[in-house]
């Protein structure tokens, strides 16, 4: 068993923004009780506590969990019966600002959305250490988020231009119709250093699993990291992946 698993949320533990299944959970809880888990993504604490944390089981062990938000931006540890905050990596609001102004603008110049139609929710997000432009809003239905880029063209047209837009900061791909701005240097891959400093364990014995390794996608960056990776195709995958974890004990 590695010492420390490390789990993309949204296309791997779950669907994206759905809570964990109890199926799901209680394999989930079944780790804790070996290891140390950690999981990493785009969304803020609140959305962890709602798809991750509320599903498990009443025993799990709690103390065993690690959440990092914000693509890694922050990170939080399960301590006297609460979330404590080991680090955060906070835009201020005047960087928020300012890339929220890129947004707009990358947004008219590729002419992929269009701001003065309506959509499902907020198409900007700040987040604390991340901003995020939800092509279609942050509660847009998920047949319509599957239909928007299935090819990636678009997420890797609005990165590129905002890469260069916003050369002070990192500019990833989230989710399906997603893209993350953080700190620079601030990704996934910095997440997963700062686990095993804060572990004292070299990142050979970590493992990360996740449903977007491939050049391009939102777990890409842990390759600047030498974990071990473990590529799923969605949670059916991955429940499969944590049995033969499971059973190897
Ligand atoms: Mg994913």
């Amino acid at each position: 068993m590695p010492k420390l698993i490390i789990f993309d949320l949204d296309g791997t533990l779950a669907e994206s923004k759905q809570p964990l299944t109890d199926e799901m959970a209680v394999l989930l809880s079944q780790l804790l009780a070996h290891t140390r888990v950690a999981v990493i993504s785009g969304g803020a604490l609140p959305q962890f506590l709602k798809q991750v944390v509320r599903q498990l089981p009443s025993d799990a062990h709690l103390s065993n969990l690690y959440l990092l938000p914000t693509s890694g931006a922050a990170f939080y540890e399960w301590k006297q019966d609460n979330w404590n905050k080991v680090y955060e990596e906070r835009l201020s609001e005047k960087e928020a600002q300012t890339i929220e102004a890129a947004m707009r603008a990358a947004a008219a110049k590729t002419g992929l959305i269009d701001f003065s139609k309506p959509v499902w929710g907020e198409r900007i997000e700040y987040r604390g250490g991340q901003v995020t432009l939800s092509a279609l809003g942050q509660k847009a239905p998920m047949e319509e988020k599957k239909k928007w880029d299935p090819d990636h063209a678009k997420r890797h047209a609005l990165q590129e231009l905002l890469a260069a837009l916003l050369p002070e900061f990192s500019v990833g791909i989230g989710g399906i119709t997603s893209i993350d701005v953080t700190k620079r240097g601030v990704d996934k891959a910095y997440g997963v250093r700062k686990l095993c400093e804060r572990f004292g364990i070299s990142e050979s014995e970590a493992l990360y699993i996740g449903d977007e390794l491939r050049a391009g996608g939102n777990d890409e960056a842990v390759y600047k990291t030498n974990v071990e990776t473990k590529s799923v195709n969605g949670p059916a995958d991955t429940k499969v992946f944590i049995e033969s974890l499971l059973e190897s004990i």
